[in-house]
């Protein structure tokens, strides 16, 4: 059994995959090929929103969006304390200050009340200008948006949507990716939609934005004259090979991929849920299940139980051992763990189970039979 078995769904999609990556080669338009504009529109018309800009990966859609914000130096931005560094950071690289924020027990995402007092923390002290807010959508579930565009109109603060784990997820309908101001997603090959290796998107119904966004991945180059550097941009861009390989992966993910997913999802929270606490979805809403992941009672009875696993040959993993405020790099902001007091619980209790659409029902028994003979 595996964590997340890309090898499985490679072998199902294989003579599609490897027709479409021949095109490409045969065609040998490497760099922005016609897959990349195809790919392009095909997500802003499954999301919801008017455009799409793909780039390098999921961090640098992060940036890209910042810089195109003007966020730098004496700005704070706003994030979870438990999530993939990459929320943060790419902030933090742009001289900007990562406030971290703690998060819900049982959404794992953002807390709004916290998020509301770090914004008055800020205002208080009068150093930093909030600018902009970054939600994340946690193991594939979508944030609390309502609460959080709340909060973002009160303080007239922008919402970067950090989606990287969240596509295909939605709240009433309304699709992740599309909320907030502008949003950004990762094809890493282990998110809910992943190529073969890096690429990102970014998400917007703007149109200045959209012109902006593609002059800014491409050197800042002028949208009439591509040896006129208007702005001082980046390189990223997404391979056309990528684009090949998602294109495929992406009628599989909508066709049945998110459905399977789900199923093993509530096929484990039936199996698991009077043992021990199961993933909360919220009503209206719907997780792409980046992760399936439980909380048990404390660090021991986790550390116990994963080790167990191991020898039935169960794979687990500990999203996240640690909180942004306990990274090496984050040390000279001198966080302390009384300030994230869920987030630094969280990584003593949480364990992801294997989750994937070609998980069988036999291996979610196994896993499911497992936990419960260990437990
Ligand atoms: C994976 C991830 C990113 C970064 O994506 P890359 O494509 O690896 O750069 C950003 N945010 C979150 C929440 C992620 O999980």
């Amino acid at each position: 059994m595996q964590f997340r078995d890309l090898g499985a769904q490679y072998q199902r999609l294989k003579p599609e995959i490897d027709r479409r990556v021949q095109e490409v080669m045969a065609g040998s338009k490497f760099i922005f090929g016609p897959e990349v504009k195809e790919l392009e529109d095909k997500l802003a018309d499954f999301v919801g929103v008017k455009h799409c800009v793909s780039c390098a990966n999921g961090t640098d859609a992060l940036q890209l969006l910042l810089m195109a914000w003007g966020v730098g130096e004496g700005d704070a931005v706003f994030t979870s304390d438990f999530t993939f560094f990459a929320s943060a950071g790419s902030a933090s690289i742009l001289g900007a200050t990562a406030i971290l924020v703690d998060v819900d027990e049982r959404t794992f995402n953002i807390c709004p009340d916290s998020l509301e007092k770090a914004i008055e923390e800020v205002l208080k002290e009068g150093k930093l200008t909030p600018k902009v807010i970054v939600p994340v959508d946690l193991f594939g579930l979508p944030a609390d948006y309502d609460r959080i565009q709340k909060i973002a109109d009160k303080y007239g603060l922008l919402v970067m949507e950090d989606g990287a784990q969240g596509f295909g997820g939605a709240i009433r309908g309304q699709r992740v990716c599309s909320f907030g101001d502008a949003a950004t997603t990762s094809f890493f090959p282990a998110k809910p939609l992943g190529c073969y290796g890096d690429g990102g998107a970014i998400f917007t119904n703007d149109d200045q934005m959209d012109v902006h966004l593609r002059s800014l991945r491409a050197q800042g180059r002028s949208p009439e004259d591509k040896y006129d550097n208007q702005l001082i941009g980046m390189n990223s861009r997404l391979d056309t090979l990528q684009a090949a390989i998602l294109l495929p992966k992406f009628e599989a993910f909508v066709s049945y991929e998110l459905d399977a997913v789900n199923e093993a999802a509530r096929k484990y929270t039936e199996g698991l849920q009077d043992l021990v606490i199961t993933p909360l979805i919220p009503e209206g809403y719907y997780s792409s299940w980046a992760q399936y992941t439980i909380l048990l009672k404390d660090r021991a009875q986790r550390d116990m139980l994963k080790a167990k696993l191991v020898e039935l040959k169960i794979p687990t993993m500990v999203y996240y051992p640690r909180g942004l405020h306990q990274q090496t790099a984050y040390a000279d902001m001198g966080l302390g763990d009384d300030r994230f007091p869920v987030t630094t619980s969280l990584t003593g209790r949480v364990l992801s189970l294997p989750m994937h659409p070609y998980l069988s029902g036999e291996d979610i028994n196994k896993v499911i039979s497992g936990i419960r003979s260990i437990l």
